[in-house]
């Protein structure tokens, strides 16, 4: 960590344009430490993370549902290369996960050692804040 010049200065600013409207229980249920789903009330397709409109009959009448947020871990990759706006953190584990209530969940894996990272172990999905931003990752259960 020395002689080299930092990056540190350098900020990238990401905006992601999303209709928080229609996702705003989502981010309060984090804040609350809840992880919730939209289910379509007509054809119960559950999605996550929530979406607005069912892709699968074109409906837009959805509901919320909590999650356990408990699943089985389904692959793993370690990266070590990183996309220019995590350049500051140190090298991460990205995982997917099938969660207890049959949806497929993609968020960093953490407070887990590489080595004992194996497909199929119980994981949970827990919200997460960091720097005031909301988000969620995986922990092992
Ligand atoms: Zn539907």
């Amino acid at each position: 960590m020395s002689g080299m010049p930092t990056l540190r200065s350098r900020k990238l600013e990401i905006s992601y344009n999303i209709p928080i409207s229609k996702t705003l229980k989502f981010w309060e249920g984090l804040k609350e430490g809840k992880i919730y789903a939209t289910r379509c009330r007509r054809c119960s397709r559950l999605y996550f993370p929530p979406l607005a409109d069912c892709g699968e009959c074109l409906e837009s009448d959805m509901e919320w549902v909590e999650l356990s947020g408990e699943g089985e871990l389904i692959t793993f990759t370690h990266i070590i290369v990183r996309p220019a706006s995590f350049q500051n953190e140190p090298p991460y584990t990205v995982a997917i996960a099938k969660l207890k209530e049959g949806v497929k969940a993609l968020a960093w894996l953490t407070d887990v050692k590489k080595k004992d990272i194996k497909i199929g172990m119980k994981v949970k999905l827990v919200p997460k804040i960091i720097d005031d931003r909301l988000t969620y990752e995986f922990k092992p259960l």
